[in-house]
């Protein structure tokens, strides 16, 4: 695409974030009741928003639907959610295969939300007593490899995701892995640390399969939650958690009268001992 048409394109774009955001202001001045786009929202839990949104459905609430974020956006990343894409129409999306967050530094989309949908405080750091944006923070979803697909795990050298990611060696490493079918060689596969992947999608745009075999995922999809009964005890800090944790175990089978040793010395019927 020639750099004419491709600045043509981009304009086109954001005119269309500027008429889409003016008629959704339009129709709220007019009454409109948002709970059939709302609906949307439950067809669509994979989408991605942009840095420092608030969860899905704080987000849902305080979301005006101005486009201010997308505007922002130097990189056209963010896209606004049209009446058929089976989200809520009018809110920031982004699809990191097509247009992944670049991590701007300065987040120019995050300062301009009216309302705190998209969190400033999430995306930020105290720095020499001043408190300064830090993308490093945001969590915008986490990225998640499909080891069937990764070439990497077949043996064949690949690390186009790891040298994609801005946050190289910090929120994806390279790993050695034995191949146990040479039983010579080693793999170096790619591994995500979910602590500190944004979920920018670098990687998933980078990947060099088909169909991406690392994608970013929305955190409450790709992450599971051990609940507060399980604590790391070789982890100081994760003892904390105990102080919450109630002791009472809830079952709704009822209890069984019998003692251990009753079970270790009924043989169930297998010995005849008469
Ligand atoms: S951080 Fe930058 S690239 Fe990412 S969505 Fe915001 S403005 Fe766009
Ligand atoms: S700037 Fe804030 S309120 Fe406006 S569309 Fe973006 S997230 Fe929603
Ligand atoms: S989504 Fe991919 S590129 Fe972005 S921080 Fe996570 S591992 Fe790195």
């Amino acid at each position: 695409m020639s750099n004419l048409s491709k600045k043509a394109t981009i304009s086109d774009r954001r005119r269309f974030i500027s008429l889409m955001a003016q008629s959704i202001g339009l129709s709220a001045l007019g009454g409109m009741i948002w709970t059939g786009y709302i609906q949307e929202a439950k067809s669509a839990p994979l989408i991605l928003r942009p840095p420092g949104a608030k969860n899905e459905l704080d987000f849902l609430r305080m979301c005006i639907k101005c486009g201010q974020c997308a505007l922002a956006c130097p990189y056209d990343t963010l896209n606004i959610a049209k009446p058929g894409d089976n989200m809520p129409v009018g809110t920031p999306y982004f699809i990191p295969r097509e247009i992944p967050c670049y991590m701007c530094t300065d987040i120019p989309c995050v300062p301009v939300c009216p309302t705190g949908a998209l969190d400033e405080s999430s995306v930020s750091k105290v720095e020499d007593g001043r408190t300064v944006l830090e993308i490093k923070k945001a969590k915008m979803g986490l990225a998640v490899v499909d080891e069937e697909s990764c070439i990497a795990f077949w043996g064949i050298q690949c690390d186009a995701c790891y040298r994609a990611c801005p946050l190289l060696d910090e929120a994806i490493t390279l790993e050695y892995k034995r191949n146990t079918r040479t039983g010579k060689h080693a793999y170096l596969v790619p591994k995500v640390i979910s602590d500190v992947c944004t979920g920018c999608g670098l990687c998933e745009r980078a990947c060099v399969t088909k169909k991406a075999a690392i994608f970013v995922l929305p955190r409450e999809v790709s992450q599971g939650d051990l609940g507060d009964h399980y604590i790391k005890g070789w982890d100081k800090a994760d003892e904390k958690r105990l102080k919450n944790v109630s002791t009472e175990v809830t079952t709704q089978t009822t209890r069984s009268e019998k003692t251990p040793q009753d079970y270790l010395n009924d043989d169930g019927g297998l010995f005849n001992n008469e």
